[in-house]
């Protein structure tokens, strides 16, 4: 049992190694450290019969120090700091080497041991397990199923503490035939096995996690790009359409912007994109304008499209709401971009409205871009605003804008 429990060690030692080259997540060094810091020690506790210093002292305490590098494995992988402190724990084992001499040393090294497993373990399972103050992608729970093994195995080293001192569960420990000796081996070979497997299952996760949102922002601004946009736009106007709520589409463009690259450099031109972007995610974030009653719930999609154009896509905003937010960004734009260059920067913006039902993307696009086209050809630095025809204006035989910009179901949006 001690020799498969050894091999698994060895295996997740090995296997969490190889899962670093390609990771390269430090998370795994720790432990893979941890893993092979059992195996010395389990190969050094058959020295037992021959030196009680070494086989049970030395090997029991190695036990100890691979559980405080998974423990601060732990930490690295959740992002928050764990005491160094934690060490210390390594100086009551040393005292044991204080024992006196007529003492049995055997329960109290075993006690002594499953106390401390299970203080570091219970410990990091409540680094994975704890929500308060975890960055948004733990809250989602990624680290619960390793949180839930560290919780059994901290609870399983809990009981042996308290169980060991019992008549008759400590039985021949030295040629581990004692039955908690048993059952404490074939819980290490599942558990090593589990939070390898885990471990590395989580990390790369996150890893792939981490690639899909790189995906899908623009690298300057931190918005999304235009594709993670028009994927998120049509589950947003599915929405809209099912409650018939009103919205926008919104394209925004920097007036002149070629000339604050040309004269101002090309980095100027990089920070007031940044600055735009900014401004959009405040105000977007802020409340409704003041004097105004909160409408129905506000939903909006901020994206940067490429070069000096962005987009907003905004639910549960009517036509004033939607002045107001046109008003509030360029008012903020003029003072905040000042600080990228001397005269402020001004934008247009041309807003596709719909009163509620269903629009399609292409056809707010193409309303949004021919009132944006008016707002630069009136002079610059304003808002327009293009209406969705409603069915009834279509069964007058206005003109329209788009030959079906209407229809009705959750299905047209798509
Ligand atoms: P208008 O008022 O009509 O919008 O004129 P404009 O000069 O802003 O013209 P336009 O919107 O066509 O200009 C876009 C410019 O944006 C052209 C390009 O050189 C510049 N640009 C595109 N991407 C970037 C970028 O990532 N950084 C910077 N600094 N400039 C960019
Ligand atoms: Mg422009």
């Amino acid at each position: 049992m001690l020799f498969m429990s050894l091999v698994a060690a060895a295996a997740a030692a090995g296997f969490l190694a190889f899962e670093w080259r390609t990771l390269r997540n430090r998370v795994l060094l720790f432990w893979s450290a941890g893993f092979a810091v059992i195996v010395l020690g389990s190969s050094l506790s058959l020295l037992r019969p021959v030196s009680f210093l070494i086989g049970v002292w030395f090997a029991n305490g190695l036990l100890v120090v691979a559980h405080l590098l998974f423990l601060f494995g732990v930490a690295r992988f959740t992002g928050r700091r764990i005491a160094p402190l934690w060490w210390g724990l390594l100086l009551p084992w040393a005292g044991l080497l204080l024992l006196p001499a007529g003492l049995d040393p055997t329960p109290v090294f075993a006690i002594l041991n499953s106390a401390l497993v299970a203080l570091v373990a219970l410990r990091a399972a409540h680094g994975l397990l704890s929500r308060a103050g975890a960055p948004f992608e733990e809250r989602t729970g990624a680290s619960d199923g390793l949180g839930f093994v560290f919780t059994v195995h901290g609870a399983f080293y809990a009981a042996k503490a308290l169980l060991v001192p019992l008549p008759g569960a400590f039985v021949s420990i030295v040629g581990f035939k004692g039955l908690l000796i048993q059952v404490s081996l074939v819980e290490g070979i599942v558990v090593e096995v589990l939070l390898a497997l885990m471990m590395a299952a989580a990390v790369r996760r996150r890893r792939e996690e981490a690639m899909t949102a790189l995906a899908e922002r623009d690298g300057l601004t931190g918005l999304f790009n235009r594709r993670a946009f028009e994927s998120r736009a049509a589950g947003l106007l599915g929405t809209m359409a099912a409650r018939q709520e009103p919205g926008a589409l919104l394209l925004l463009d920097i007036d002149r912007f070629k000339a604050v690259n040309d004269s101002f450099g090309h980095a100027v031109g990089d920070r007031l994109l940044v600055t735009l972007a900014e401004v959009l995610t405040k105000v977007l974030a802020s409340g409704p304008a003041e004097g105004r009653e909160a409408g129905p719930q506000r939903e909006a999609i901020p994206a940067r499209l490429g070069g000096d154009e962005f987009v907003i896509l905004v639910s549960g905003l009517d036509e004033a709401a939607i002045r107001d937010l046109g008003a509030a960004i360029r008012v903020r734009m003029a003072r905040e971009g000042g600080r990228e260059r001397p005269a402020g920067a001004t934008v247009s913006i041309g807003a596709a409205l719909f009163a509620g039902g269903c629009a399609k993307l292409e056809t707010l696009t193409a309303l949004a871009d021919a009132a944006l086209y008016e707002a630069k050809r009136q002079g610059r630095d304003r808002l327009q605003v293009r209406r969705v025809a409603q069915p009834a204006e279509r069964v007058s035989g206005r003109r329209q804008p788009d030959p079906a910009p209407l229809s009705s179901g959750r299905g047209c949006c798509a």
